[in-house]
């Protein structure tokens, strides 16, 4: 007789087939995000901030609506990548199309008319740098160099990025990638995650999606495990005082570091990025207990970013 032990996860396994990786609609991504930043917006300390992020969000929506067509991996590579556990479209790796450089000029341009003096200034600055300057400060915000950047132009940079690679995966859509050898890293992009999120509706229902910090892809985790170094000992969860406990920070003993993750059941419209933007108080609190972050927000990123 063959005793089969469960290992934690394989519970939610056993309950069906659970969808891998769930990206969301391309219509509505950085509109609906630009949306929420709004409603966070709302009496909250870092109002204008939020508002210059959700307009920065529309001008990402805008650019993505009209992003050309752009070289992407054929059929065969993409089946090679599954087969290997490879993402297709890793940051390392991948030949960047100068597209994504239109997308920019464009945000920049959508963005300025809402700019403060100090955002025009950036603005001006990037519209100045040519594309080889472009291509670096690109290659330094991809693989977490940020000590040596224009940190105020980085945002931008950022932003433009996500909407090239969002158009590549929402192009390709969920069948194209398969699970990635290195399951903390998005299997499209190789990128962290910014954030997590346990999602309802559907065959998510209740599951944990990690969410890249560039390409909007999710893909599934299972709950009360690090994120990180997929521990499931000593894992905490925090949370500011008084708040709708919509967003916690899930913390672990083992690498001493923490990601946020966000719980649709408490408010569906909680959103990775935007929730993360909005509870920088949270983040201060785990910093303050001697925690890092495990994976970086690309609007926020700092020269002694632990992601880095
Ligand atoms: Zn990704
Ligand atoms: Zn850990």
């Amino acid at each position: 007789m063959t005793t089969t032990i469960i290992q934690p996860g394989e519970i939610e396994k056993l309950a069906g087939e659970i969808p891998f990786v769930y990206i969301p609609s391309r219509n509505g991504i950085f509109h609906d995000r630009a949306g929420r930043l709004r409603t966070l917006a709302h009496d909250h300390s870092m109002k204008d901030f939020l508002i210059f992020m959700a307009n920065l969000c529309e001008a990402q929506q805008a650019a993505l609506n009209d992003f050309p067509d752009v070289p992407l991996p054929q059929e065969t590579q993409l089946k090679l990548c599954r087969a290997h556990g490879m993402p297709p479209l890793s940051v390392q790796s991948w030949q960047r199309d100068p597209a994504w450089q239109q997308a920019l000029r464009k945000i920049a341009d959508r963005v300025q008319q809402h700019a403060t003096p100090a955002s025009k200034e950036t603005i001006a600055r990037l519209q100045h740098m040519d594309s080889a300057a472009l291509e670096m400060l690109a290659g330094a915000i991809l693989s977490g160099r940020y000590e040596d950047i224009d940190l105020a132009a980085a945002p931008f940079v950022a932003a433009a990025l996500q909407v090239y690679w969002t158009h590549m995966t929402t192009t390709l859509g969920v069948r194209a990638f398969g699970r990635n050898d290195i399951s903390n890293l998005c299997p499209a992009c190789a990128s962290a995650p910014v954030a997590s999120v346990v999602r309802i509706g559907g065959g998510e229902q209740g599951l944990r999606y990690l969410s890249c910090s560039l390409c909007e892809t999710q893909w599934h985790m299972v709950r009360v495990k690090c994120s990180n170094c997929e521990s499931t000992k000593d894992i905490g969860y925090y949370s500011i005082e008084g708040s709708s406990g919509a967003v916690k920070a899930e913390s672990c003993d083992e690498c001493g570091t923490y990601l946020k993750i966000a719980y649709m059941d408490k408010d569906p419209h909680v959103d990775p990025v935007a929730d993360d933007l909005a509870t920088l108080a949270l983040d201060l609190m785990m910093d303050n207990s001697g925690k890092s972050r495990s994976g970086p927000n690309l609007f926020l990123m700092t020269a002694s970013d632990p992601a880095a």
